[in-house]
Parts: C-alpha cells; sequence; structure tokens
C-alpha cells in the first residue's frame, strides 16, 4: 500500500493559486477555518440569530454589532445562476465559460459560487445543489456541487 501524505498539490480548475484569500487577518477566516474542516462556518447575529452576509458589520433585524459564526448544513438550491464568459490568461485558468451561481442555503445563507468540478453548464434556477469545496491555493473555498435529479429508478419496460 502506497501512503501519499502531499496531496495539496491539487491546482484549481478555475483560478490561479496567486488569487486565494489570504487567511491572515480576514474578517472571513472563521469561514476558510471551517471549510478547511469541511465545514460551511457563516455568521449569524448574536442577538437574534439572523443569518448574516459575509462582510455584514451591523443586523438588519436587531442593529447588534456581534456575529456569531456557526457551522451549516451543506445543502442548497439554485437561488440564480449566470454563465461567465472571461479569458484573463495568468488569473483565470479555465479557457472556457464556468457557471457563477447564487445558492440559497438550507441554513439561511446566500452565497455566491462556482461549481467544485468544471462544467461550461449553468443550472437552473432551483436546482438543489451540495456545498463542497475547492481548494485553491491551499485554501479551501465553497463550491457547489450540482445535485444529479432526484434517482429516475422507474423501471423501464
Ligand atoms: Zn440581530
Amino acid at each position: 500500500m502506497t501512503v501519499t501524505t502531499e496531496t495539496d498539490t491539487a491546482t484549481d480548475w478555475l483560478l490561479d493559486d496567486g488569487l486565494a484569500p489570504q487567511s491572515d487577518g480576514d474578517p472571513m477566516a472563521p469561514l476558510y477555518d471551517g471549510a478547511a474542516r469541511g465545514e460551511l462556518v457563516l455568521p449569524f447575529c448574536v442577538r437574534c440569530d439572523v443569518p448574516l452576509d459575509l462582510e455584514q458589520q451591523v443586523c438588519d433585524r436587531c442593529g447588534s454589532f456581534e456575529k456569531d459564526w456557526r457551522s451549516t448544513e451543506l445543502v442548497g438550491i439554485v437561488h440564480s445562476s449566470t454563465l461567465m464568459h472571461r479569458l484573463e490568461a495568468g488569473l483565470v485558468t479555465a479557457t472556457t465559460p464556468y457557471p457563477i451561481i447564487d445558492v440559497e442555503l438550507a441554513g439561511g445563507h446566500r452565497l455566491i459560487m462556482t461549481t467544485i468540478d468544471p462544467t461550461s453548464t449553468a443550472p437552473r434556477i432551483g436546482d438543489a445543489v451540495l456545498i463542497g469545496f475547492r481548494t485553491l491555493g491551499g485554501v479551501s473555498i465553497p463550491a457547489a456541487r450540482i445535485n444529479p435529479a432526484p434517482l429516475d429508478t422507474e423501471a423501464r419496460p
């Protein structure tokens, strides 16, 4: 049996490693730390518990400035999606169009992401997605796996 421990040589399908977020002092560090553990950690208002946007400083509902980062469910649905046509050598690795998806997460957050695997198809609004992670320059970031349609197991004559 071969044991390989250096598995971090994988490169992202979409972006150059140089675009990886710097986690030192980044206000979104809890998100990246959680992602490294395979968890989707997002902010909630400490006082009234509503889901907050990633960079939101003040709760819209109660005015609190305090947030609490918690692990949330790794499922959601496509709120909107688009296909990005972008050629930018040196930054964008992909040379074909790629999807950008606004995901409405089961935990109440909205998060914009692309897919885990390369694809040139944008998912449909309402499609179910599972949240997984891409690795960009050693940093894990959320990405969507478009759920296969509910299993079509009906026996065909
Ligand atoms: Zn609040």
